[in-house]
């Protein structure tokens, strides 16, 4: 393996990516509670809630009140997921400083998805960046299904690479390169990333992977081994997978710190207090969180490498 880096940005995607998945209803002061918490833990970039219609995605109707709410400490990023100029609209208006847009590699998957071909979602995201430029306001950009499509199959890197590169070129300072069904494994990892890194440098890209078929980790082994130095990932695997009803989805924040601390890579971010976060939200949920540090924790043993002494191993 090539050398690690030294330290490692996490983006948490758990109050929107997670809980706009998850079934149960979220009162707004919980929502506001669980992000302060994840930035309480070290957190240095939430994506918060969406600007979506509210009628579509009724989990993230409370959007404006959960940033009114949130205590927005010094340095954390916290970001809207905006779909179109009126989500920017009330984004702008609820003094938010960065929001997330999303572009699909996969042209079924973004009509099936959004309704819109990907040139017409470009289209409205040219719109959205210029709006989001002239208002100071920093733009990340998902392209989903970048190792595969749930109505496609496989998706060509070179596909992959084309549209990541039109999302840096609206001015996007990062694509989040996606694993939306979790079909991702390492052999792959830097096949995507050799046609992608063409078009967009490796410190303007992110990973974001599912656990779905338990590869995330490996996956974020051979990013780090590619490079790539920013990863998405969700408190306690909020979320769930839409495509495969009961399968894990996101990758749980926990999981990830626990491996980058063992690798004695940094991240900023307490794992005890990313788990008190999740277990906060997970008593607001009707199931508990995939996570399998949150599990190895809830056994009551002590948290990190050193539980193994005298276990008997
Ligand atoms: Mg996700």
């Amino acid at each position: 393996m090539n050398p690690l880096p030294r330290r490692v940005s996490i983006v948490e995607v758990g109050p929107r990516d997670g809980l706009q998945n998850e079934k149960a209803v979220i009162a707004t002061a919980d929502k506001i509670a669980f992000v302060d918490r994840l930035s309480a833990a070290g957190h240095a970039a939430i994506e918060v809630s969406a600007f979506v219609s509210p009628t579509r995605v009724p989990q993230m109707a409370d959007a404006s009140d959960v940033f009114a709410g949130i205590s927005r400490r010094p340095g954390v990023r916290y970001t809207a997921l905006v779909p179109n100029q009126a989500g920017l609209d009330r984004a702008m208006a609820a003094g938010v400083s960065e929001i997330a847009i999303f572009a699909a590699a996969s042209e079924t998957f973004s009509r099936r998805n959004i309704n819109q071909s990907i040139d017409q979602s470009l289209a409205t995201y040219a719109t959205v960046c210029t709006a989001a430029a002239a208002g100071g306001i920093r733009v990340r950009a998902y392209l989903s299904t970048c190792f595969g499509c749930p109505f496609e199959g496989p998706v060509a890197p070179e596909r992959v690479a084309a549209v990541a590169g039109r999302l840096l070129a609206l001015g996007a300072f990062e694509v989040a390169v996606s694993d939306t069904i979790g079909v991702a494994h390492p052999g792959q990892v830097p096949v995507v990333l050799d046609a992608v890194a063409r078009e967009v440098p490796l410190n303007q890209l992110a990973l974001h992977f599912h656990d779905t078929r338990g590869t995330a980790l490996a996956n974020v082994l051979a990013g780090l081994d590619y490079g790539v130095t920013t990863f998405d990932s969700s408190a306690g695997g909020l979320g769930g997978c839409p495509f495969a009803p009961g399968a894990a989805g996101n990758l749980a924040t926990e999981d990830l710190v626990y491996m980058l601390d063992g690798l004695g890579i940094q991240t900023g971010i307490s794992l005890a207090g990313l788990v008190e976060s999740s277990r906060f939200i997970e008593s607001r949920l009707d199931h508990p969180l995939p996570s399998r540090y949150l599990q190895a924790a809830r056994g009551g043993g002590a948290p990190g490498l050193l539980s193994l002494a005298g276990t008997g191993y």
